[in-house]
């Protein structure tokens, strides 16, 4: 599943495939990627054009002309490719932009979870998921006193609570497990249970590997790939996801892989500390 690195990479590299391209028709083979009337956002985006791609968490905000933002959710498989519009279709491809200049922007799906959901930019937050979003990393709202007060008030374990969006959005299951393994904390450890010196340096990791991994353009797992078809650096640096049955690279400890709501995770029992 990308992440908000993932994320972040393929807005910039979607970004100048697509300014300043405009929209002369657009085909729909899926039509439930798009959330609400699919018809009317055919209808509504032809003529239009791209200015450029925002994001926030690890959801996509493709700006166009004329106030209108096309929000999308990549979820577990989608991506994003410029081609032409004689190019064969794949089995997996679902929507596609043509554009006036003879290129096309294809979006495929192998698992058909992503979805696609145009408003009125700036209604953002009011009109789709964002709306739900906690701050991001590294950003001026995610201060240390927010963070502080807010793990106080979430008394599930702290895996849990950094995959749930609210607290600080854009960390999935790989990013919480490396995290926690450079914080030292047990993933099953209760989020309000963790000494104020543990959580200043968890809040600290949760800056540092981020802005690490998207320097990074990510971790290529499965079949992510950003939109210029690169795969990301950050799998190489992975220290805990994947590596069930492998010594820690700190202590040498085996690492043991369990189940928290379903979500696989992987951590050391010796070096990270219960709480
Ligand atoms: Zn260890």
């Amino acid at each position: 599943m990308p992440e908000m690195p993932e994320v972040e990479t393929v807005r910039r590299t979607l970004t100048p495939l697509i300014s300043d391209k405009q929209i002369k028709y657009m085909v729909l083979w899926y039509p439930k990627i798009i959330t609400g009337d699919a018809a009317d956002f055919r209808q509504r985006v032809i003529g239009h054009r791209f200015e450029k791609v925002d994001r926030y968490g690890k959801f996509l905000e493709l700006r166009l002309n004329d106030g209108l933002t096309i929000v999308s959710h990549l979820r577990m498989e989608g991506k994003y490719r410029l081609t032409t519009p004689e190019a064969p279709k794949d089995k997996h491809d679902h929507l596609e932009f043509i554009f006036t200049d003879g290129t096309a922007l294809r979006y495929n799906d192998v698992r058909k979870f992503g979805r696609m959901q145009l408003v009125l930019t700036g209604t953002e937050r009011a009109t789709t998921g964002i709306g739900k979003l906690g701050p991001e990393p590294n950003s001026t709202e995610f201060t240390w006193s927010y963070f502080w007060q807010a793990l106080q008030k979430k008394h599930k374990n702290i895996k849990t609570a950094l995959l749930d969006q609210t607290l600080v959005c854009g960390l999935g299951n790989i990013y919480v497990d490396e995290v926690l393994w450079f914080s030292q904390i047990q993933p099953l450890s209760p989020a309000n249970k963790i000494p104020v010196a543990a959580a200043k340096n968890l809040y600290k990791w949760i800056n540092v590997i981020i802005a690490r991994a998207t320097q990074m353009r990510g971790t290529t797992v499965h079949t992510y790939l950003d939109a210029s078809g690169h795969v990301g650096g950050y799998q190489l640096m992975l220290h805990v996801y994947g590596r069930a049955g492998e010594p820690c690279d700190r202590c040498s400890h085996i690492l043991q892989k369990i189940k928290v709501e379903g979500r696989g995770t992987t951590f050391c029992e010796n070096c990270q500390v219960k709480y």
